[in-house]
């Protein structure tokens, strides 16, 4: 199997390549802030106790996202492979996620980290807000939140990743088709070697 994490503070492009790269490497995309939307609009007790969550900037309660992921992850076994998207975020989510795939005798081959600044990336989030009808895109403190949240607790990450030898920069300014080679790139590379 073919899992990979894609990396990075809100805004870098996470959800617009891993589109890109389920689709070129026929694998299952698990964004758990899509799931936390679907959740919401499906009125579920779930989605009701994230909103107030994701409307002010901070993170989810870690088991409640890690219990949506292990659902997720086991009712769609027979795929290729998973591209994480907006999860792992903390280092006990991490923890888990390499303890759950361990469970589904598999493991995380490569951490896609984009790097935008922060400036370009607060642009990019107000500029969506106009169009993606997302409360926590409309308004610049809530964005900040945010990136203070990311900082804290998702940033440590990349050492934790770096640590198992996994942990791949990839710059996340340019033309979108320019950064899904560079890391489609990367992919390949694990690819042959074949961990
Ligand atoms: P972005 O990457 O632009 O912040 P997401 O759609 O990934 O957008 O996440 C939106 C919100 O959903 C987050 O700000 C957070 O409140 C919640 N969320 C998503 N994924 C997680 C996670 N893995 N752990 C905790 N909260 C999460």
């Amino acid at each position: 199997m073919l899992n990979i994490v894609i990396f990075g503070p809100p805004g870098a492009g996470k959800g617009t390549q891993s589109e890109k790269i389920l689709r070129h490497y026929n694998l299952a995309h698990i964004s758990t802030g899509d799931l936390l939307r679907a959740e919401r609009a499906a009125g579920s007790e779930l989605g009701k106790a994230a909103e107030a969550y994701i409307n002010q900037g901070q993170l989810v309660p870690d088991e409640v996202v890690i219990g949506m992921v292990h659902n997720f992850i086991a009712h769609n076994q027979g795929k290729a492979g998973f591209i994480f998207d907006g999860f792992p975020r903390t280092v006990k989510q991490a923890e888990s996620l390499d303890e759950m795939l361990l469970g589904f005798q598999t493991t995380i081959q490569v951490v896609l980290g984009l790097e935008v600044e922060e400036d370009e990336l607060v642009k990019r989030l107000l500029l969506r807000g106009k169009t993606s009808g997302r409360v926590d895109d409309q308004d610049e403190s809530t964005i900040r939140n945010r990136f203070r949240e990311y900082q804290a607790k998702t940033m440590p990450l990349s050492d934790f990743y770096k640590a198992q030898g996994k942990y791949r920069d990839i710059m996340g300014i340019g033309e979108v088709e320019d950064i899904f080679s560079a890391l489609c790139t990367e992919i390949d590379q694990v690819k042959v070697a074949g961990v």
